[in-house]
């Protein structure tokens, strides 16, 4: 019976990000009720008791995180952009870092915990200790840059455990973001390399400012030697279950195919379904279990079977926790859902995604020299 490593540590839920409207941290005063920012601990304690307590529980065998060392951020990370966020943790107060990321006491120390986690799940694969890896974490990391922090996010934990698994001797690795927004961290960090094939299926939200400058654009394909090794597929607002399934089966599946990688990455967020604040892009948790399934597929195929899983996003409260339990019944292969959907009503029509998914193919073909 395949098991489902999962490394976990309850001190990332001291990343206090404060309440307001939505995600703004701002009370105009006009309001009765302000809500939680949407990157809040309960999300995360959804998902750590739907794997202890939900159906998949006998599959799962849980680890002990731990926080990574200010070195090993190095491999990703700038020096200056580090002592910067180690200074600001220094003052002990509320420091904005940009729009909708707040650093408050405690953060520092959940997001070096959700890094040094995450390399730990990565290691334990190296190590050959199990194939598959979950890292449950937050603070989230694949918009955090190298230099730069951006969307609820400081450090790029999916990049660090990236470049470990380089750094380890292995030759390519394949990631494949399926949160709602552009992995824009993970493509900047690895966008000169031809080791690192990104793949990032995105709704099409364009730049949102100085620290989120990428567009997510089917033409960021990467520089120098990385050129066309950063494949990005911004895809209609409720593209659904079967039009992501339609994108994973004719862009990503081919690509990873045509890489060659000896480790995937997948970096899931369930921020992509139909309830998610966050997102439009209507996935259910069918949805995830067939992207959860057709991801395990290319790692038996190419990696031995080994798969590093990393949470991102993902902001419904219960639903989110919901939608990962899919995806690991997809990772695992399961002959039938052990879970069924409590609210998956939204109507789909993936005639626009179709049309989307070819065109950027046409593009891809058309510009990407490895996919010629
Ligand atoms: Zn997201």
């Amino acid at each position: 019976m395949a098991i489902i490593n999962v490394f976990w540590h309850e001190g990332m839920l001291k990343h206090e990000t404060g309440r307001g409207v939505f995600d703004s941290g701002m009370d105009p005063g006009f309001l009765d009720v302000l809500e939680n920012h949407p990157e809040n601990s309960d999300r995360v304690k959804n998902m750590v008791s739907i794997l202890k307590r939900g159906p998949i529980s006998p599959f799962v065998s849980w680890h002990q995180g731990r926080p990574a060392l200010i070195s090993e951020l190095l491999s990703f990370h700038t020096q200056g952009y580090i002592n910067e966020l180690v200074e600001a943790d220094h003052k002990n107060q509320t420091k904005i870092i940009c729009s909708g990321t707040f650093l408050n006491p405690g953060s520092w120390d959940a997001a070096l915990l959700a890094a040094g986690t995450t390399l730990s799940a990565m290691k334990h694969i190296l190590d050959g200790h199990g194939k598959l890896s979950y890292a449950l974490v937050r603070p989230p990391g694949h918009h955090a840059q190298p230099t730069q922090a951006d969307g609820y996010c400081f450090l790029n934990n999916a990049g660090l455990a990236v470049q470990l698994a380089l750094d380890y001797g292995l030759n390519k690795v394949a990631v494949i973001d399926i949160d709602v927004h552009y992995g824009n961290g993970t493509a900047e960090g690895f966008y000169r390399s031809d080791r690192v094939l990104t793949v990032s299926l995105h709704m099409n939200h364009g730049s949102w400012g100085t620290s989120h400058p990428q567009n997510g654009t089917v033409d960021e394909l990467g520089e120098d030697k990385g050129f066309g090794y950063n494949l990005n597929i911004p895809l209609p607002n409720g593209s659904g279950d079967r039009g992501y399934e339609y994108a994973m089966d004719e862009l990503v599946v081919p690509a990873v195919e045509m890489f060659g990688p000896d480790m995937m990455v997948l970096v899931v967020g369930q921020d992509s379904s139909a309830f998610d604040p966050n997102g439009r892009q209507c996935l259910t948790m069918e949805g995830y279990r067939k992207i959860g399934h057709i991801v395990r597929k290319m790692a038996n195929k190419h990696s031995n079977g080994q798969l590093l899983i990393v949470q991102e996003g993902g902001y419904h409260v219960t639903y989110s926790a919901y939608c990962l339990h899919a995806t690991l019944e997809g990772v695992l292969t399961l002959p039938a859902p052990l879970l069924s959907d409590p609210i998956a009503y939204y109507p789909e029509d993936e005639s626009f995604t179709v049309k989307a998914v070819e065109s950027i193919k046409k593009y891809q073909r058309d510009f990407v020299p490895f996919l010629k």
